[in-house]
């Protein structure tokens, strides 16, 4: 068992970054300095964004949505996909003529990507013009290492080993105002063969309930009225404690928190996904009936040499069983296409899988390989063209199965927590019923943070219209 105050930053250090986020500060206090963030991959990354958003704050930076403007831009990176770390690269080369023009102006990079010494290596030797470089395991040590950086001693490099420390009380700045990221562990234990994110992640680590759930209060007090509970597995949170804590426990704590309305989690592993879970579930009145799930292949064989630990047999018991003591709930999945050694056969399972289960929708993803895991070593990569073919008639049929799913609303009623303004049209509202299903209706602006009741008339494959009862 993990020993939880060897696992957290300590209070004299977090003290100490605090005077390094003063010094930052004091350096030019009457300058308007402004950050621009970009984030890649996940939530718990966009959540890690939020935190260094809040320190950048604290140190009299002002958020931009203009880089051009900016005296610190930051790319939060990701390595589940090279789509997504070839991106970076692309974004890097981009700001070299802004770095020649500005040379006051502070390039930053971490998250996952920097986890990788090859990466870090080939980095510091084709981005010279990259000031800062920081993992994901220590965050909490950005304002010192950007004193660091806009004192002259860049390029700074920070990557530990290791598993990380949880670091509690760091400044945040969120997003969205009605509905809040809490991450609540760690790290991945899992291995599964395609996934890079144990490697880059750690271990599992678990926060203190209490933490969480002092955070939670908090966020119920400041008027958040939605939280989505984040981690790689949340299902195993607590393994790694002697204390009795679980993801079951966890739900029915929070439960209690004033304020807030509505509770959502991710992701889920099916190998965690315990009876005493899909009962806090069923009791808990602010949990909303939406399970992410992800099965990621219908084919044993398949299963197998993903290391997924679970057979699709098992998968379609826990289906059945979180549908008969939730029923109503969608359960939402993620499915990888052309992992290696896929055949024409495994992927007719996957298929029969969806026809069979009939997910509410599906997040389907061509297999991308990534150096240093298992499933990078083997025989059989699929060819490009194969993964596209396959990947285009799954996501034919669960578009279907989505659209029909969702035609079936039409003419009920459902509670909306209201987000505010859609993007795609300002004078719609836009909101999520507790499902996690997108509905747009005609209200005003001073509904964000509501529940409203509103009822469906057309129905999508995506979202839903409807009109406030
Ligand atoms: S459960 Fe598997 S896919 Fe998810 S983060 Fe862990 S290793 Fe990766």
């Amino acid at each position: 068992m993990a020993e939880r105050e060897g696992n957290i930053v300590p209070e004299d250090e977090i003290a100490r970054q605090e005077t390094f986020m003063h010094s930052v500060r004091e350096l030019d206090p009457g300058a308007d300095r402004k950050y621009f963030i970009h984030t890649f991959g996940c939530q718990m990354n966009e959540n890690d964004s939020e935190k260094l958003a809040g320190m950048l704050e604290s140190m009299g930076y002002r958020r931009s949505g203009d880089p051009e403007e900016c005296d610190l831009i930051l790319f939060n990176t990701c390595c589940v996909r090279e789509h997504a770390e070839q991106k970076v690269y692309g974004h890097l080369g981009r700001l070299k003529p802004l770095k020649a023009r500005r040379p006051g102006l502070v390039i930053a990079i971490c998250g996952c990507m920097m986890q990788q010494e090859e990466v870090v290596e080939h980095i510091l030797e084709k981005y010279s013009h990259v000031d800062l470089i920081f993992g994901t395991h220590n965050i909490h040590r950005f304002p010192e290492l950007l004193y660091r950086a806009v004192t002259g001693h860049s390029p700074v490099t920070d990557i530990s080993s290791g598993d990380g420390l949880i670091a509690e009380g760091l400044p945040i700045r969120r997003e969205h105002g009605v509905k809040a990221w809490l991450t609540i562990m760690y790290g991945c234990d899992n291995f599964c063969s395609y996934c890079i994110v144990p490697y880059v992640r750690g271990r599992e680590r678990s926060r203190r309930m209490a933490d969480i759930i002092d955070e939670a209060r908090l966020l119920g007090r400041q008027g958040y009225r939605e939280i989505t509970l984040l981690g790689q597995n949340v299902n195993s949170y607590g393994l790694d404690m002697d204390d009795g804590s679980s993801f079951a426990a966890l739900l029915r704590s929070l439960e209690e928190v004033d304020g807030i309305e509505r509770i959502r989690f991710m992701t889920s592993h099916p190998k965690d996904l315990s009876e005493e879970l899909i009962l806090a579930m069923r009791d808990c009145s602010k949990v909303c009936e939406h399970l992410h799930l992800p099965v990621q292949a219908g084919s044993n064989r398949i299963l197998a040499e993903m290391n997924r630990k679970y057979t699709r047999e098992q998968y379609f018991g826990l289906v059945d069983r979180v549908r008969d003591k939730i029923p109503g709930i969608s359960i939402t999945t993620d499915i990888i296409v052309g992992f290696p050694g896929e055949t024409d056969e495994d992927f007719e399972q996957t298929l029969d899988l969806v026809e069979r289960v009939r997910f509410d929708y599906a997040y389907t993803f061509l297999y991308s390989r990534r150096t240093g895991t298992p499933a990078a070593k083997k025989a059989g990569q699929v060819s490009e063209e194969a993964k596209k073919k396959r990947f285009d008639e799954l996501l034919k049929l669960q578009n279907g199965i989505s659209a029909e799913i969702n035609a079936k609303l039409a003419g009920t009623v459902a509670e909306i927590l209201v987000e505010g303004p859609s993007k795609n049209n300002i004078r719609m509202m836009t909101g999520r019923t507790r499902t996690n299903k997108i509905v747009n209706f005609a209200g005003d602006p001073g509904l964000a943070g509501k529940l409203v009741d509103v009822r469906i008339e057309r129905t999508g494959t995506w979202s839903l219209d409807g009109t406030l009862v």
